[in-house]
């Protein structure tokens, strides 16, 4: 049975949905993300990492699904998912954002995006970089959605700046 008696969960802090991702990792997502574009199509992945949101894992859609992936369509398969919970769950990461491109400077979620994630917990992230992936990492241009109680929120500014952080890693 379960007890109702014990301290409730604490509400979501703002480290709870923080996210750091080392600057090798990042170019990784990008140039990946663009590649699999190939500047016509959505193309997406995920980011795994640790409870604390240090990004520590990139995992492209179609490494985990399977190559039919369309213009719009970027669901991924029950086995693929099923394939990546299993690699989260050996690496104990947990997962921490989803990234896809959109064709044009639009970065908000239509509304099949925001139906359309892997993940529903509060703090999880969803980012959306425009054209097809094809111009560089620039945070003004890029769309940050984290998931609260009641559906999605899009960050930018101030609160971008103090959730979000490149982490600087030497080659
Ligand atoms: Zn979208």
């Amino acid at each position: 049975m379960l007890d109702n008696t014990g301290p409730r969960l604490p509400a979501p802090s703002i480290s709870a949905s923080s996210l750091v991702v080392p600057s090798n990792l990042l170019a990784c997502t990008v140039a990946g993300l663009r590649v699999r574009s190939e500047g016509w199509r959505e193309s997406a992945c995920i980011w795994g990492g640790t409870r604390e949101g240090r990004v520590t894992n990139v995992a492209f859609h179609h490494e985990l699904g399977d190559d039919r992936a369309t213009a719009l369509s970027l669901e991924l398969p029950e086995d693929a998912k099923f394939a990546l919970y299993k690699q989260l769950a050996a690496r104990q990461e947990v997962l921490l954002a989803m990234l896809h491109t959109h064709p044009e400077d639009w970065v908000g979620l239509s509304w099949i995006d925001a139906q359309n994630q892997l993940c529903s917990r509060i703090g999880f992230w969803s980012i959306v970089l425009p054209f097809y992936g094809a111009k560089e990492w620039k945070e003004a241009e890029i769309g940050f959605h984290i998931r609260c109680d009641r559906g999605w929120q899009q960050i930018q500014g101030e609160t971008l700046r103090k959730l979000f952080r490149i982490e600087v890693v030497q080659k």
